[in-house]
């Protein structure tokens, strides 16, 4: 046993899986806390788990936990910003690259004996449009601005001058932004605001040769809408490291070139993982042994 769970009797997840709501509901059932990434914890689980103290995410996006329900049954919760912030920038950043180069379709043909040399499009001299500028957006700010001609920035609760001045960010509104960037970065958490954040009317709004990436959460962006402005050329491409439903299944994006993706691993990298394990752990003993322990943090 791990010195740091004390006389805490782990039960690990060993399907290298996330695990569906039934699954939690057996597992929830009777454990008096529970270390999770983006499993479900609806309230139907909440409601089962009888002897529940407390939840510690593995990561940030509370979106996969009913909050009402947890707080209802005094149940506390943690997270751990700033612990994969940089991972998911580097990727979000990757994922430009790869979807102007066209990166992994050239790998794909070369690999099935083509010698495809796909025409793609420089970041220098680009502008790059932010959406939320928390750890992750300013970590992507912090790299990019070495590599794009400007910054503008959408985020109505950011108001760090120095942060803006340093990096001589633009802020603008919402369609002004989709409106002048060239490569679009979701850096937002979702919730009953900005569910469906990029719809019909956002993309219509953004330009011909412009490049969506997401790395934030699936439900931000209308798929079925993603999906037309792809297949009729209304933007040049999209990038997602995360889907409505994980895995996607036989979502229609997948059959585009135009459509990058990956598996959800944004915070995938040695040094994330071992910094979010061991601050899930901390955060959960804290909570279970401290009774003034926990509180979900920005
Ligand atoms: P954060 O809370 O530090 O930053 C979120 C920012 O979004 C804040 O600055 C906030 O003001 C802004 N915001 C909130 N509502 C907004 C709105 N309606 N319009 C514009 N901006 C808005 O969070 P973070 O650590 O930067 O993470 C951002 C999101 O990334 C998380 O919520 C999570 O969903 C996602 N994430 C994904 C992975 C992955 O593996 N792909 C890993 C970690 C986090």
């Amino acid at each position: 046993m791990m010195p740091l769970l004390g006389d805490y009797q782990p039960i690990f997840n060993d399907t290298g899986k996330t695990f569906t709501e039934k699954q939690m509901l057996n597992l929830a059932e009777d454990v008096v806390g529970i270390i999770i990434g983006v499993d479900p914890i609806s309230r139907k689980v909440i409601e089962n788990a009888s002897k529940l103290k407390a939840i510690s995410k593995y990561g940030v996006g509370m979106d996969n936990i009913d909050l009402e329900a947890a707080e209802k049954k005094n149940i506390k919760l943690d997270n751990t910003p700033g612990t994969n912030n940089v991972s998911v920038a580097e990727l979000a950043l990757g994922l430009m690259f790869a979807a102007a180069r066209n990166i992994p379709q050239a790998v794909i043909s070369v690999k099935e004996g083509k010698w495809k040399r796909i025409k793609g499009l420089e970041l220098t001299d680009k502008t790059l449009g932010l959406i939320g500028c928390g750890k992750i957006g300013r970590e992507v700010v912090k790299r990019a601005a070495g590599i794009f001609k400007s910054i503008k920035v959408y985020d109505p609760y950011f108001d760090d001058n120095k942060f803006i001045e340093k990096y001589k960010l633009q802020m603008l509104d919402k369609d002004r932004l989709l409106q002048e960037a060239d490569f679009i970065s979701l850096h937002l958490p979702l919730n009953n605001e900005t569910k469906n954040f990029i719809a019909r009317k956002e993309l219509s709004l953004m330009k011909r040769e412009a490049i969506l990436v997401n790395t934030s959460r699936g439900d931000l962006i209308a798929e079925s809408e993603l999906y037309k402005a792809l297949k009729n050329n209304g933007i040049e491409a999209a990038a997602c490291d995360v889907f409505s439903e994980e895995p996607p299944g036989d979502n229609e994006l997948l059959k585009l070139d135009n459509f990058l993706l990956t598996p959800h691993m944004g915070a995938n990298t040695k040094e994330a993982v071992e910094k979010m394990a061991a601050a899930a752990t901390r955060n959960l003993i804290a909570m279970l042994e401290d009774n003034s322990a926990g509180g979900v943090k920005d």
